[in-house]
């Protein structure tokens, strides 16, 4: 049993996270630059800004990446 997992059993999801930082994984690329995450610790979504910042994924920005994701992979099918 790792240490997180003993921890979270006494401290929530949550807590864990803002005490370890999230264990953050890639989800999808978006495009080159936008890329979605996610900690598989307390399931949180996350996207980077065009500053390269991460920040939550709220359904506003998770819209504007479904719109890239589409508008780039029609203009890559295309270009092929
Ligand atoms: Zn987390």
């Amino acid at each position: 049993m790792s240490f997180l997992n003993f921890m979270s059993k006494f401290v929530d999801k949550k807590t864990a996270c803002s005490i370890f930082g999230h264990k953050i994984v890639t989800v999808r690329n978006v495009t080159g630059h936008f890329k979605e995450y996610k900690c598989t610790v307390c399931q949180v979504e996350l996207t980077n800004d065009l500053q390269d910042r991460k920040t939550f994924l709220t359904p506003e920005l998770k819209k504007i990446n479904e719109t890239l994701l589409n508008h780039y992979t029609r203009k890559r099918l295309s270009s092929m």
